[in-house]
């Protein structure tokens, strides 16, 4: 039988599954989809992901010393990238909400980007992605 948390798990895995093909379907250098499919699959090597391996080092911030150096920090929550957005003056309505799941964040991208049909905008976001 499965439990709830199964359940959750397994559509969570459906959801990396249909999102890397999305990825995989972009017109983004490979090495950038890549790296976005560390992100989706939560193995980008953060601080935070060494330290919990390792034990060593600081869980923290490379950048900032002032919170646990996980994904969605890295891109959404330190203020190094907070500049670059801004800088970058892309528009992406109602993300703010799944800044705390990358998967939800890059799945929100994904619905815009088949509404708006705007494949520049999805690589310019792919590429500060990775410039982050
Ligand atoms: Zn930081």
């Amino acid at each position: 039988m499965k439990t709830a948390d199964n359940g959750a798990e397994s559509s969570r895995a459906n959801q990396q599954t249909s999102l890397w093909n999305f990825t995989l379907g972009l017109k983004i250098k490979q090495k950038i989809k890549h790296f976005i499919w560390k992100c989706l699959n939560r193995i980008l090597p953060t601080d935070a992901i060494f330290h919990s391996r390792i034990g060593k080092g600081t869980p923290n911030c490379t950048r900032c010393d002032k919170r646990v150096e996980t994904t969605e920090h890295i891109f959404f929550f330190c203020e190094h990238a907070d500049t670059i957005w801004k800088m970058a003056q892309l528009k992406w309505d109602g993300l703010e909400d799944t800044r705390n799941d990358f998967l939800k964040w890059w799945d929100l991208i994904r619905m815009a980007i088949e509404e708006r049909n705007d494949q520049e905008a999805t690589k310019i976001t792919a590429f500060i992605l990775w410039h982050i």
